[in-house]
């Protein structure tokens, strides 16, 4: 989830002003953070962690010389001011992408939690928020469809670094959520919704069923040696840069796909124990 009203940012925008003097900056390779923070520990994570996430989506998505500027990152010192700034309706959030502010916020860690629970969720949430931050950069300030933004940030959020190479880790529920959803999968719907719609009503569907689908487009597929498949998100990403077009990209990305048999290929899938754990545990990506 990424959205904030405008309203809502200009309102954050005019409160954190009157703290201006609290604040501090810092730059790394592709990000600049300001904190109020008093200490500097949880920023050097918060960088280091970004910067990982970072190169993992160039591997996938090469930038080539399309970005032009350090992504914005806001690291607020109390809870309170986290949620001051990005509203009630995300106060389940740890860390939100703004893209009217351009603008990536992050809540301190609740101290309540233990420490390897509050390490993980923080690993997922600026790997998952990191991505729409990446990808609007990479794309000119440019939003791609949601099966596509939401569908990577979910797929990408657990991979993580051992030694030279990326490897990804499907949690259970994970699977439970993708095998609840995926029989009653509407492949053109779920491909032609916009904003509006993918967080509507059936927003817990849809999240689900665009992460099914990009797990099963940038592990399953690429695994099981099904070039067609796995072509499809680099295709989207190309065509969004060539055609700047949610819409457009779609269509290109699946020009020469039955989304009749890819519904079945998905089905199939997540239905069987084996080929979801071998697509994880033959999945690498070089470093
Ligand atoms: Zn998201």
């Amino acid at each position: 989830m990424f959205r904030i009203p405008v309203l809502l940012a200009i309102c954050c925008v005019a409160r954190l002003a009157a703290a201006d003097s609290e604040w501090w900056s810092n730059a790394s390779q592709h990000y600049i953070f300001v904190s109020n923070q008093p200490g500097r520990a949880y920023l050097k994570t918060v960088q280091r962690e970004l910067e990982k996430a970072h190169r993992c989506y160039g591997i996938i998505f090469p930038m080539g010389n399309y970005r032009s500027e350090k992504g914005k990152v806001r690291i607020f010192a109390t809870r309170q001011e986290y949620l001051d700034c990005v509203g009630k309706q995300y106060a389940w959030s740890g860390g939100l992408w703004n893209p009217n502010k351009n603008e990536l916020s992050i809540s301190p860690l609740d101290p309540k939690f233990p420490a390897d629970i509050r390490r993980r969720q923080l690993h997922d949430t600026l790997f998952h928020e990191g991505f729409h931050q990446f990808v609007f950069t990479a794309l000119s300030s440019r939003t791609p469809s949601p099966w596509f933004n939401e569908g990577c940030a979910q797929a990408l959020e657990s991979m993580d670094l051992e030694g030279r190479y990326w490897r990804i880790e499907l949690a259970p529920w994970r699977i439970n959520n993708a095998r609840k959803h995926i029989g009653g999968i509407q492949l053109q719907k779920l491909l032609d919704m916009d904003y509006k719609e993918f967080y509507g009503s059936n927003v817990d569907a849809n999240y689900s069923r665009a992460h099914s689908l990009m797990f099963y487009l940038l592990v399953g597929a690429p695994a099981e040696k099904r070039e067609s498949y796995s072509e499809i998100p680099r295709k989207y990403y190309m065509a969004m840069h060539n055609h700047k077009d949610p819409v457009t990209a779609t269509k290109l990305a699946f020009t020469g796909i039955d989304l009749s048999t890819l519904s079945k290929e998905l089905v199939a899938f997540w239905s069987n124990d084996d080929r979801v754990a071998k697509a994880s545990d033959n999945w690498t990506l070089k470093k």
